[in-house]
């Protein structure tokens, strides 16, 4: 039905291209194309049932993008690199004509600072062209989108407050580790906190609010209030919402490496002159932390991701939690890759699948929660993220 191009290969973009050959009906014909054509050829080499062709790419540049897109002509690209990427990608697509899908916003380079302006800017021209760019269907941005717009239609005629809560309960048994690509983590991370309240975005230092919180299945987490993307498109297409945070669980030991890393000027995204070669600090960390993609092995626990919201139905007020665990060994068995990139590639998957089926398809540039909620939550059921919903209980925020 449906020929993909996938761009990078990472953790995510294994799980994604795993689960699009177990929905062989769908997708067709599947081309990895990145950076270290060798990491591509080690996906395809696990897939037997779809025809899997992989590129050397340099997604910065659009040219070579547009060259490739020619040679390969596929019906939609699915954007599995940096968010660094994510406008070059956009370019291509439009100057060669085909339709995009990402899991995480632009960001520039130099600046550690995501927004969706820089994306939302393309509407015009993604409509003029015809073609449909589909952005964040990850977990979260992506699910947590998803869940909110399934509340709205279903269950509340107005969302008063929304907190998305993201735990990780794993253990990958290593002293530091991130859980996806260590540059853009610890960016996110480090950055100052930000949520949304009466209309207004208000700031907070680093990490610094922090609450203790019941997972389903887990138990008590030490929770810290962070600024995530998808606040920004839900605000803003959910204007009854009064307040909107997020909140994501982190280990003592995990943020004591992240202040050393920060007070040794590890996470500085400057370049710095060393023996006469400028490099930046973040990146050469990058390089001597453990692959993100590496760490399913031995990771035992799991994660847990909803949205817990609280509004008015009929004049009544209801509190709704939205929720699904996944587990980092049966992830690791399925699919060779651990939670956090189960949790993203497997929704990347379901967006473009929706997508290829025409079920969600309109010209523009989309976030997910702009479309029908209904078809992706059962894809969630069936393709390995089941949800779990709790009415009325003890939202604890
Ligand atoms: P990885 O770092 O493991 O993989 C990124 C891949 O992109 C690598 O294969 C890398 O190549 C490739 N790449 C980087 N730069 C370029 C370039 N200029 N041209 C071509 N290829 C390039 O990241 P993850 O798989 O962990 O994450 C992938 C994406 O998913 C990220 O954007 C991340 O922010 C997003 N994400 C979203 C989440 C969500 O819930 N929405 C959660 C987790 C991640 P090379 O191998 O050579 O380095």
């Amino acid at each position: 039905m449906g020929k993909v191009l996938v761009i990078g290969a990472g953790g995510v973009s294994t799980v994604a291209i795993k689960k699009m050959a177990m929905n062989a009906d769908v997708f067709t014909d599947i081309m990895i194309a990145t950076r270290t054509k060798s990491k591509a050829d080690a996906i395809a080499q696990d897939i037997r049932n779809v025809k899997v062709q992989t590129a050397q790419v340099n997604a910065d540049k659009v040219d070579e993008l547009v060259a490739l897109f020619r040679t390969f002509k596929p019906d939609l690209v699915v954007n599995l690199a940096l968010p660094y990427q994510d406008l070059s990608i956009m370019d291509a697509c439009l100057a060669y004509g085909v339709s995009y899908l990402d899991t995480a916003n632009y960001e520039p380079l130099d600046e550690a600072k995501y927004q969706y302006s820089w994306q939302w800017a393309y509407k015009d021209r993604f409509e003029q062209a015809g073609l449909t760019a589909i952005l964040g269907s990850g977990f979260d941005p992506g699910v947590t989108g998803v869940y909110t717009a399934y509340a709205a239609k279903h269950y509340f005629d107005e969302i008063k407050y929304l907190d998305i809560v993201d735990c990780n309960a794993g253990d990958h048994h290593k002293a530091f580790a991130t859980n996806f690509n260590p540059e853009i983590n610890i960016r996110e991370i480090t950055q100052r906190g930000k949520y949304y309240e009466d209309g207004q975005w208000k700031e907070t230092d680093p990490l610094i609010v922090h609450k203790t919180l019941d997972y389903p299945d887990i138990g008590l987490k030490e929770s810290y209030l962070m600024y995530h993307e998808e606040l920004e498109s839900l605000v803003k297409h959910y204007p009854t919402i009064c307040r909107a945070r997020f909140w994501m669980t982190f280990g003592q030991e995990y943020l004591t490496h992240l202040r050393v890393i920060q007070n040794i000027g590890m996470s500085r995204i400057d370049p710095v002159l060393y023996n006469g070669v400028e490099i930046v600090p973040i990146q050469f960390l990058k390089a001597v932390l453990p692959n993100p993609g590496d760490l399913g092995e031995n990771y035992t626990g799991e994660t847990s991701i909803g949205c817990r919201i609280r509004g008015l139905k009929d004049g009544k007020e209801l509190k709704y939690y939205v929720y699904n665990n996944c587990s980092h060994e049966a992830a690791y068995k399925e699919t060779g890759a651990q939670a956090v990139s189960y949790t993203t590639g497997v929704p990347a998957m379901i967006g473009a699948k929706l997508f290829l089926k025409g079920v969600w398809k309109k010209p523009g540039v989309w976030n997910v929660e702009e479309f029908d909620p209904d078809p992706f939550m059962k894809e969630l059921n069936e393709q390995g993220l089941p949800w779990h919903e709790i009415f009325n209980g003890d939202l604890e925020l």
